[in-house]
């Protein structure tokens, strides 16, 4: 899963008929994620945060929300070149700086019932240019801050969900080869399609597959393996979960009593791992991008759950840097399963965004697990968190793991194995 940044730094996909304009796709795609990825309910205040990029987005959610009944829509811009400006402008102190007075308004919002909404449509390597001290130095002090917002979101107290907007950087970054017009037309189509808007009803058709999802995450739960064992080329990993773990997908109920599905698009099934006991080693299957930087062929071997030795063929200054955030970003707070034959896998993409990239493979995320991925989760302190095994960090990184070379089995306590996955797809 992907959880919104402080502030924005198919099997049934079928070509549209030519009459669906670009506008009705649009406005689909906000009447899809207001009312089914938001189940945002009447008289409910929405926060919203996008690029000045993402305004005619952002202005059919606006319409949307009102429509379904919203009280009051409040939308945060970000402009990329303000941020920029910043990072080869501002003084030194600047980088120990985060508008936390901002992000304890946003927080005060949630405590009083609002939902989220996040547009994505970052350039991905916004800040591939910039001093990465300082990127990393202004990353520490915006998650401190925005920290008593994000828990909102990560104990699911709160409805909120992603979508993604296909912004002229963002397009240029995925299509270089292409003229600008052309890079944003095929973006936006990529989005339609792998977000499910090109099929004659998307509201029915998320249901059906929202409701896949949590077939799927039931009987994992069902089994209650301990352990996780992936094995394909660069790639052995024994991935223990943690005790009482619940397996989740597609939507969840948030603690306001509101059904949402948190990603647009999704096809994970995922939990929580046990901070302690993963081994092995294992290996990338696609570049990660991360604070603008490409990661990849990222190699790294697990002892008793933390990192002991990491590799890059590229970016792996970056890497190295990341890992030692803190005490718990080199181990692990989510894996996640997604078949090989998933629409985000098929369009051959790479879009260089997790909310899309995350869902063409399996993966593992370094650092902040989901307290909601643990029976009864929510209602435990971070000291019984641990205890179940639960990771604690304020990094959270998904990177994939999974390809259609990669076999996985479930081991119970006692070592009998059953297989998952052969050759990146489900089993049965
Ligand atoms: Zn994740
Ligand atoms: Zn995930």
């Amino acid at each position: 899963m992907t959880i919104p940044s402080a502030i924005e730094q198919s099997e049934t996909s079928t070509k549209p008929s030519a009459e669906t304009s670009f506008a009705e796709r649009l406005d689909r795609l906000a009447s899809v994620a207001v009312n089914v990825g938001l189940g945002l309910a009447p008289g409910q205040e929405l926060v919203m945060t996008a690029s000045t990029d993402a305004i005619p987005l952002a202005r059919r959610i606006t319409e949307q929300a009102y429509r379904a009944g919203a009280s009051l829509v409040t939308t945060f811009y970000t402009d990329e070149e303000a941020t920029l400006a910043r990072f080869r402008y501002a003084p030194e102190e600047s980088f120990e700086r985060a508008p936390g007075w901002l992000f304890n308004g946003i927080a005060e919002a949630f405590r009083g019932g609002s939902a989220r909404l996040a547009i994505a449509g970052a350039d991905p390597a916004l800040l591939a240019n910039e001093d990465p001290q300082k990127v990393a130095r202004a990353n520490v002090a915006n998650s401190k801050a925005y920290r008593p917002a994000l828990e909102y979101i990560t104990r699911h107290e709160i409805n909120w969900t992603i979508v993604a907007a296909a912004t002229p950087a963002w397009a240029r970054r995925v299509f270089p080869n292409e003229p600008e017009n052309i890079a944003v037309t095929k973006l936006w189509d990529a989005i339609f399609a792998t977000t499910r808007i090109d099929v004659p009803d998307p509201v029915s058709n998320w249901r059906e597959h929202d409701a896949q999802l949590r077939r799927r995450a039931a009987l994992l739960n069902e089994r209650r393996f301990a352990t996780l064992h992936f094995r394909g080329p660069g790639t052995d990993l024994r991935v223990g979960l943690a005790d009482d773990h619940l397996w989740m997908g597609g939507g969840t109920k948030a603690h306001n009593g509101l059904d949402c599905i948190p990603n647009m698009p999704t096809e994970e099934v995922f939990t929580t791992p046990h901070k302690d006991r993963v081994e092995g080693y294992v290996t990338s299957t696609k570049p990660l991008s991360y604070q603008g930087t490409l990661i990849e062929n990222i190699a790294v071997r697990f002892e008793g759950g933390a990192i002991t030795e990491a590799r890059a063929t590229q970016g792996e200054t970056v890497l190295r840097r990341m890992i030692e955030t803190d005490a718990g970003a080199r181990r692990l707070g989510e894996v996640a399963l997604v078949p090989n034959s998933s629409p985000i896998a098929r369009s051959g993409l790479l879009f260089l965004n997790t909310l899309f990239d995350e869902n063409a493979a399996s993966h593992i995320a370094l650092g902040q697990a989901y307290s909601t991925c643990i029976r009864g989760g929510d209602t435990l302190d971070s000291a019984q968190l641990a205890a179940k095994g639960a990771n604690e960090s304020l990094i959270h990184v998904d990177w994939m793991i999974g390809s259609g070379s990669i076999d996985l089995d479930g081991l119970h306590v006692d070592g009998t194995a059953e297989p998952l996955m052969r050759s990146g797809e489900w089993v049965g």
